[in-house]
């Protein structure tokens, strides 16, 4: 770590230090040294498959059954992935309650796993570890979902009371955001005195719209990831580095 980020860690230190409300909204960045790969970076997801769109889920079964396909691929590939240093980190400013909450774009379940109670978590972008009937709402679990699927030839089950097609629990591109969790991750935001952005290239939006909100209301602004940042320039403190030699540094020192 050379010596300006080491200098950016400990200015992060004193921040944590003072922070009583802190927001922390986490993008695929935080799980990377987690074995699961982002979208944008290269060898990321979005250089081997073109994202489905919800558009596309809906209208037909054959992008259902590969959306099915991929996500099963998924399980093989990263079912075993545990909590990394930056999930660990953020627990732990949670339970001092130096955090108020965790936003997360992330739908692979790590801060839960990481110790983090639901009601500090908001998952804008869902959850992949279950999945529910689009048309009404019944739940169901992966393992069903995959006996179906493989018992009949790889075909995406339908809803056993409705008949409508079934969905991991996330959000896809044109897919509407959750009306919850966009209004909970509103409030956490405006009522924060630190909103610290970490492994996101914020350009998703809405979800990139927080850290403006964040500035906007007073709080002070944290980016921690690897590659620059559209809002840089509108943050306190900017670190690029990784994220877990990052925490590590800023909760040692
Ligand atoms: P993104 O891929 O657009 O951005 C990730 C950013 O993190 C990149 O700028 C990259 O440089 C940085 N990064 C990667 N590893 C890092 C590390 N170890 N230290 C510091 N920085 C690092 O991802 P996004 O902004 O989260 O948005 C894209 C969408 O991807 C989200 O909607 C999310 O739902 C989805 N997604 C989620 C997962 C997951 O759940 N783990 C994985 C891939 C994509
Ligand atoms: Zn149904």
């Amino acid at each position: 770590m050379d010596d300006d980020i080491k200098a950016a860690c400990v200015d992060l230190t004193d921040i944590l230090a003072g922070m009583r409300r802190g927001v922390a909204f986490t993008g695929a960045g935080i799980s990377t040294e987690c074995g699961i790969p982002d979208f944008r970076s290269p060898g990321g997801l979005w250089t081997r498959n073109r994202p489905i769109d919800f558009e596309a889920f809906l209208t037909s079964r054959e992008m259902r059954n590969e959306a099915w396909r991929r996500r099963f691929a998924m399980e093989v590939a990263f079912g075993g992935a545990t909590p990394g240093r930056g999930h660990r980190a953020l627990a732990r400013l949670l339970e001092e309650g130096r955090l108020a909450g965790i936003v997360t774009q992330n739908i692979d379940g790590l801060h839960q796993a990481s110790g983090v109670p639901d009601d500090r978590l908001v998952e804008l972008h869902g959850n992949s570890t279950y999945a529910t009937c689009l048309d009404c709402g019944e739940r169901y679990e992966l393992g069903w979902v995959r006996e179906r699927f493989e018992a009949r030839a790889q075909t995406a089950p339908d809803c056993l009371d409705c008949g409508g097609p079934i969905k991991t629990a996330t959000v896809s591109f044109g897919q509407p955001m959750p009306g919850e969790a966009m209004t909970r991750a509103g409030e956490l935001t405006a009522a924060c005195d630190v909103f610290l952005a970490i492994g996101s290239s914020l350009v998703v939006w809405p979800a990139a719209g927080f850290p403006v909100q964040a500035k906007r209301n007073g709080a002070r602004l944290v980016i921690i990831n690897r590659e620059p940042t559209e809002f840089d320039d509108m943050a306190d403190l900017v670190i690029h580095a990784d994220i877990g030699d990052v925490f590590e540094a800023a909760t040692t020192s």
